[in-house]
């Protein structure tokens, strides 16, 4: 070969060496600049979508627990419903406040009209004394064959449902017992949580899950039995079948919530389970729906 022949072969090579770099170069490229797929427009909504139930802490036990309150819609007619005021010595009607919330679940069932709030456990100390366990527990957890009545009672040991306004005295009683109802009336953390939560709720009906009577109770301080009071009873106990009773008179019993409640002019009943076992919710259930119907009409 000679020298012009070396040149041109020698440029022929170039441009093939450039020709294959040009086409690599232009594949990457392509591959590069594949255009991503487009990231989706977040979806907006006018409106927030509202959660239920909103939980709050409505206050702290003696020992610092916190009691809890569940609410449901935003209905004008608002229910309260309260297990546990009794602690451990009922635990039931705890783990029945909290089937409620099971029940409830979203809030979505409840009727415009009402808005309901369900305490499951206003004296989280007196579970904690027999059950041993913080918040909500199950059943199991609940030891067998001890005595809960320590657990009735507040960690300053006194009985809650005595320490209300009304015929407030320091000392009370429990089937024939002497008990102690504090210093003065709302002097325990507890019973000053839901005072304060029935003056900002101002409810329409207050329901107590007690046991064991097996009965329905009206309530009155000193001007009788309200006619709503008549009503949230009758309703309850015929939807629930529980005798409906008028009167506790077992024993005399002062500074009972119910009692102050009936003294500010708001209805209040105690629903007493039948044993200190049993759960009876789909009774209770009952009892529940009826007041749900009453109330979404009830001016
Ligand atoms: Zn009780």
């Amino acid at each position: 070969m000679n020298g012009n022949a070396r040149i041109v072969v020698g440029i022929l090579a170039l441009l093939v060496i450039l020709g294959v770099a040009l086409l690599i170069y232009t594949k990457l490229k392509e591959d590069v600049s594949v255009t991503p797929p487009p990231t989706p427009e977040p979806v907006v909504t006018e409106e927030p979508t509202p959660s239920y139930p909103l939980i709050r802490t409505i206050g702290s036990s003696v020992e610092g627990r916190p009691i809890e309150a569940y609410t449901y819609g935003t209905g004008g007619t608002h229910l309260l419903f309260i297990g546990g005021i009794h602690g451990g010595y009922e635990w039931n009607s705890v783990l029945l406040a909290y089937e409620f919330i099971d029940h409830l679940g979203d809030g979505t069932t409840v009727p415009p009209e009402l808005t309901l709030t369900v305490i499951p456990s206003l004296n989280p100390d007196g579970v904690f004394k027999v059950v041993g366990k913080e918040g909500r527990f199950a059943r199991a957890d609940v030891p067998t064959g001890t005595d809960t009545s320590v657990g009735r009672f507040n960690a300053n040991g006194i009985d809650l449902n005595r320490n209300f306004a009304c015929k407030w005295q320091p000392e009370s009683s429990w089937r024939g017992k002497t008990v102690s109802a504090g210093t003065e009336a709302f002097s325990e953390p507890e019973a000053k949580a839901l005072r304060d939560l029935v003056t900002e709720i101002a409810p329409a009906a207050v329901v107590f899950w007690h046991s064991k009577a097996n009965a329905v109770y009206a309530s009155e301080c000193t001007e009788g039995i309200l006619p709503g009071t008549r009503t949230l009873m009758d309703t309850y106990a015929t939807a629930a079948s529980y005798p409906a009773v008028d009167t506790f008179d077992a024993y005399p019993v002062t500074g009972d919530a119910e009692g102050w409640l009936a003294s500010i002019g708001i209805p209040a009943i105690t629903v007493e389970l039948s044993s200190h076992e049993s759960i009876e919710f789909e009774r209770n259930l009952l009892g529940f729906s009826a007041l749900l119907e009453h109330y979404k009409t009830a001016k």
